[in-house]
C-alpha cells in the first residue's frame, strides 16, 4: 500500500514512535488506540488492569489478522506494584498517562483511593520519565480549576454574565476548591499536586511535559452501565448514569435541581487534540491544554431533557410522561459532595499551539452515543429486567 508522507503542523515528516499508554484500557485510552492504530503508524505498549474496552484492537477472529496487530501489545500491569513498568517506559519515545479513578461518586466515598490512585501512583511514572529523559503527556482534569469566581457573587450579581467571572483559563484561573470535609475535592487536590509536580520536574530537571485537562469529555464505552457490564451498585458519570435510567425506562435524576453547568465535548473531537500533542512536540511541550467545547453548554437538567428527547428517537420509544425526578447530593453521593457550579474553557492556548477546534454539537454528539447505548446495551437491560429476583 502506497503511503502517503504524514507531516507536523510545521510541515515535517512526522517519524513513527513507541508510545507506552498507561491506563490505555479506559474509555479515552481506547479510543486514543483506536486512533492511532487506524491513522498512524505509531506502536502502542498498552498497560492496563482491563482490556475489555480494547477487545476490538486485540483479539481480531482468527488472530493477527488486522493491520495493525504487529502495533499494539497489551501488558496486563497494575501500576501501583509492578516492576516492569519502568522497563516499558525505557521502550518508549513517549509515556501518556490516563491511568486515574476519576468517577465523582468515588471522590467522597473512597477519598484515599482516589488521592492515591490520582497522586501516589502517579509519582512513579513521572520519576521514571525524568529520570530517563522520556516525554509524558499526563492526564488532569477541569476540576482542577474547582468552582468559579463568579459562583461566589450574589446571585443577582450583573458581574456573572461577566466571562472574567467564569471562563477557565490555564494560566490565569485560580484553582478553587471546597472545605476539607467537602471529600468531592480529594481528586482535583491531588491532580493539582501532580500538576504542580510535573510543572516543577520540568522547571528544575527539564522534563518534557505535557499536561492535558479534559471538560466532560464523552461518548461510546464511557463507563459502565451499572448491573451490565459494571456493578449494579456502582454510579458512573453522568451520560452512563441517564443513559442506564433510560435503557431502564426509569425517570433521570436530578441531583439538586440539575442547575450545574457542563460543556460536554465528543471523545473523537477531544481525541483530534491529543493526536496533535503527540505528533507536535515542539508546540505542546511545557504547556496545559483544555480541552473542551464551549459551545456546547448545558445545566444537567437540560442535559437530561435532550437525552430524553434523542433516546426516543433512536430507539423508537415514546418517553416517560414524568422523565425527570430530584434527589438530594446527600441521598444520592452521600456525605462530603460538593460540585463544580460551571466549566467553560478557555480555547485561546490550544487554538494557538495546535490550530484545534471542537466540531460536533451536543445534539449530534449525543445522536451517535445513544446509539450505540442503544445498540450495545438495550437486549441486555431487558433480560436483566425481566429476570426474577435471586431470593
Ligand atoms: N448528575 C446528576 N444525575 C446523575 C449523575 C450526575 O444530576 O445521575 C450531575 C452531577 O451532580 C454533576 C453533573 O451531573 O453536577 C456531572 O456529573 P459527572 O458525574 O458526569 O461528573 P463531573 O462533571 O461532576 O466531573
Amino acid at each position: 500500500m502506497a503511503s502517503v508522507a504524514r507531516v507536523d503542523l510545521d510541515g515535517n515528516a512526522i517519524k513513527g514512535m513507541t508510545i507506552c499508554m498507561i491506563g490505555a484500557g479506559g474509555f479515552i485510552g481506547s479510543h486514543l488506540c483506536e486512533k492511532l492504530m487506524a491513522e498512524t503508524p505509531h506502536k502502542v505498549l498498552a498497560v492496563d488492569v482491563y482490556s475489555d474496552k480494547l477487545k476490538h484492537l486485540l483479539e481480531p477472529a482468527g488472530a493477527s489478522s488486522l493491520p495493525w496487530a504487529n502495533r499494539i501489545q497489551f501488558h496486563r500491569i497494575n501500576i501501583k506494584n509492578d516492576s516492569r513498568l519502568e522497563g516499558l517506559i525505557k521502550m518508549a519515545d513517549l509515556v501518556i498517562n490516563l491511568a486515574a479513578i476519576c468517577t465523582p461518586a468515588d471522590y467522597n466515598t473512597r477519598p484515599l483511593d482516589t488521592i492515591y490512585s490520582n497522586f501516589i501512583d502517579a509519582l512513579p511514572v513521572v520519576k521514571y520519565c525524568s529520570e530517563n529523559n522520556k516525554r509524558l503527556i499526563h492526564f488532569s482534569t477541569c476540576e482542577v480549576y474547582g468552582k468559579t469566581i463568579g459562583s461566589f457573587l450574589p446571585k443577582d450579581s450583573p458581574l456573572r454574565q461577566d466571562p472574567a467571572y467564569f471562563v477557565l483559563s490555564e494560566d490565569a484561573s485560580p484553582c478553587i476548591f471546597g472545605s476539607i470535609e467537602k471529600q468531592r475535592w480529594s481528586y482535583a487536590c491531588a491532580k493539582q499536586l501532580i500538576e504542580r509536580l510535573i510543572y516543577a520536574e520540568g522547571a528544575e530537571n527539564g522534563l518534557e511535559f505535557t499536561i492535558v485537562r479534559p471538560f466532560n469529555w464523552i461518548g461510546p464505552r464511557m463507563d459502565f452501565i451499572p448491573g451490565i457490564d459494571g456493578p449494579s451498585e456502582g454510579v458512573p458519570r453522568v451520560l452512563a448514569c441517564f443513559s442506564n435510567n433510560l435503557l431502564r425506562r426509569e425517570p433521570l435524576k436530578l441531583v439538586d435541581g440539575g442547575e450545574s453547568q457542563r460543556t460536554f465535548i465528543y471523545i473523537k473531537d477531544a481525541i483530534e487534540a491529543v493526536l496533535l500533542m503527540i505528533e507536535n512536540p515542539a508546540r505542546a511541550n511545557g504547556h496545559i491544554f483544555n480541552v473542551g467545547n464551549p459551545n456546547n453548554e448545558v445545566t444537567v437538567r437540560q442535559l437530561a431533557e435532550m437525552m430524553t428527547e434523542v433516546y426516543s428517537k433512536v430507539s423508537g420509544e415514546p418517553s416517560l410522561e414524568a422523565p425527570t425526578v430530584d434527589v438530594s447530593s446527600k441521598e444520592f453521593y452521600g456525605e462530603g459532595y460538593d460540585d463544580s457550579d460551571k466549566r467553560i474553557p478557555d480555547m485561546t492556548i490550544i487554538n494557538r499551539q495546535l490550530g484545534w477546534n471542537p466540531k460536533t454539537s451536543l445534539w449530534d454528539l449525543l445522536e451517535s452515543t445513544l446509539t450505540y447505548q442503544h445498540r450495545t446495551y438495550a437486549e441486555a437491560v431487558k433480560q436483566a429486567i425481566s429476570k426474577p429476583l435471586a431470593s
